[in-house]
């Protein structure tokens, strides 16, 4: 836990973020501020600043993450249209969030 954490005190449930689903590893929440119809959020509870924290322990959270993601398209019904699964990853790759999520996108409008 970062004190400062936005998310770590979303996972905590210290905010009114309503979870589409959570676990003992991870959270699903709608992005407050969505670029696409359909984008959420897979968001580990436990505090990795960003991909480049991986550690080889965190593999097993990461496909779960994925596999997640999956999940929640298919309930999202966004599957068969398709979507995005995409990690931002430091300053550069436009994280701003600096704990670790992974951002569902889609349902666009053919
Ligand atoms: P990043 O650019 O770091 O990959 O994405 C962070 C995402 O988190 C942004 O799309 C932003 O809208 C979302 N976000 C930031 N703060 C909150 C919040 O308090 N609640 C929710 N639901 N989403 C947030
Ligand atoms: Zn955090």
């Amino acid at each position: 836990m970062t004190a400062d954490c936005i998310f770590c005190k979303i996972v905590k449930g210290e905010t009114p973020t309503e979870f589409l689903y959570q676990n003992e590893n991870l959270v699903v929440f709608r992005d407050i501020r969505p670029h696409t119809p359909v984008h959420i959020l897979i968001v580990p509870r436990k505090h990795i600043r960003s991909i480049n924290d991986l550690t080889e322990t965190d593999s097993r959270i990461i496909s779960e993450m994925i596999f997640v993601a999956k999940e929640t398209a298919k309930k999202e019904s966004v599957s068969a249209s398709g979507y995005k699964l995409l990690f931002n990853v430091e300053r550069g790759g436009g994280q701003v969030v600096f704990h670790l999520h992974l951002h569902l996108m889609g349902g666009w409008k053919r």
